[in-house]
Parts: structure tokens; sequence; C-alpha cells
């Protein structure tokens, strides 16, 4: 009977370091995620995001605010400090719209080719800009060109950005027939996806693209969202993942490897 209360608290004590070196373990997992970027969603609802980048351009993004506008769906503008700096009214009728204004820094460089107090620069330039224009404090940021690095995500993350890729890239910057980019789309697109269109130049393929799409994953029941909405829909897989994420805070994190491209 001694032996076996001794057996118990044996098993218990080591059922309990156990655990504890489990939770260590998702810790230290958690300090290295801290520098992963977001390219979609875990999730099961039929939920995307569109994002918008390289504008606002004057041809270019009212077309796409347009079909937007005709559709009722609000998307992310990864907005150039640069271009809004010199078209503040177009950034400011996105805002009035209804639609996100994210980061896509000033001067489109790669940022992790320049020096770290140079790429913090260009944050806090389109920032200054972007706040001036009347839009909140932007929280999400897209590398120019996807060009990141763990120091660029880090500072970001001390700015208080997330760090935002996709994994749809749509191909719209090469100008490309409006029936592929729609067909690149309907081919990659999944719940959670997060997908890559432009309106830095013109004329793009983007504003008919964007409204086809639309209809096409309506008639499937996908809902559009914004990428900060998007990331509310973030379900938990593993225990282990849930651990992993409580220890990080509200925001999402979550990567897939299927990015690439332009942007
Ligand atoms: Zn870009």
């Amino acid at each position: 009977m001694r032996n076996l209360r001794k057996r118990s608290f044996f098993s218990i004590a080591v059922l309990a370091v156990g655990l504890v070196c489990g939770l260590i373990y998702e810790t230290m997992l958690a300090v290295d995620d801290k520098y992963q970027v977001i390219r979609k969603v875990s999730t099961t609802h039929k939920v995307v995001a569109l994002t918008i980048d390289d504008g606002p351009h004057p041809q270019a993004t009212p077309e796409v605010l347009k079909v937007l506008r005709d559709k009722q769906v609000k998307a992310t503008f990864f907005v150039l400090g640069a271009n809004a700096q010199v078209h503040p009214g177009i950034t400011a009728q996105t805002l009035a719209d209804g639609h996100e204004i994210a980061s896509h820094a000033y001067s489109h460089q790669f940022l992790n080719r320049m020096s770290l107090t140079a790429a913090a620069a260009e944050l806090e330039q389109s920032e200054a800009i972007l706040t001036g224009i009347g839009a909140p404090k932007p929280t999400l940021f897209r590398p120019p060109g996807g060009g990141y690095n763990d120091r660029i995500v880090a500072m970001a993350r001390e700015r208080g950005y997330t760090t935002v890729l996709w994994s749809v890239d749509s191909g719209d910057w090469r100008q490309l027939p409006v029936e592929q980019v729609v067909k690149t789309i309907m081919d990659n697109v999944r719940p959670g996806s997060i997908i890559l269109m432009h309106d830095g130049q013109y004329p793009l393929p983007t504003p008919q693209a964007i409204g086809i799409v639309i209809d096409n994953l309506r008639s499937q029941d996908y809902q559009f969202v914004t990428v900060s909405e998007l990331l509310q829909y973030y379900e938990a897989v593993k225990p282990a993942s849930t651990l992993r994420y409580l220890t990080l805070g509200t925001t999402a994190r979550i990567v897939s490897s299927s990015a690439s491209g332009h942007e």
C-alpha cells in the first residue's frame, strides 16, 4: 500500500515535470514565433481578404474604389507613403469608403537592404503622412517587394505593426488579361486567404478582376473582410498552437509557405 502511494506520487511528479517542460518549450517556440509574418489565417470559415498595394494612383485607385463600393466590399490598402503624400485626397476617399489603411512603407525600397535606422524612418515617415490624412495609426505593414528579415519584422513590431504578406498572388501587376488574373485567384483561394492585388500603375486588369472574383466567390458563399477582421477568424487546430498563440497575445500569427511574387 505504501509502495503504491509512493509510486503514485512519483508518477504525478513525473507528469508535473513533463508539463512544466512542455510549457517552457512552448514559451521558447513563442519567442521564435515573434519574428514570423502572416501570410494567411487558418480557419474553416469561408472568409478572405483582398489587399491592394502600391497606391494611391490617380487613375487606378478610384477605379478599384468604385468596384469595391458597387460590390459593398471592404479591402485593406497597403498604401505607399510617397504616393499618399502626392494624392492625399485619394487616401482620404479610401478611408471615407470604410477600407482599412495599412502601411507599405514610404518609397518602395527593399527595407532589408538598408540600415535598420533608414528602414525605421521609412515606416515612421509613412505613418506620419497617413495619420496626417486622418487614418488611424496603421497596425499592419507589408514590406515592399516582400523583402524582410527578422530585424525588420522586430523593428516593425516595436512600432506596433504586424507584418503581413499574402497567400494568393494574383499576378495583376504583370498586366495579364483579366481572365488570367481571375483564374489565378480562383484556383488558389482557400478559407483564410490573403489575396495580393495592386493599384500603383495604370492600366491594370485589377478593377475588372476584383469585380468578377467578388461575384464568383460570393456564389461559393465566401465573405470578404479586411485583414484585421480576418485575423479574428483564426482557429487553433492543436492545443499546442493554442498555447503558443495565447502566449503571443491577441494577434494570430500564422505562416504558410505559398506566397511569392511581386508586391
Ligand atoms: Zn509593393
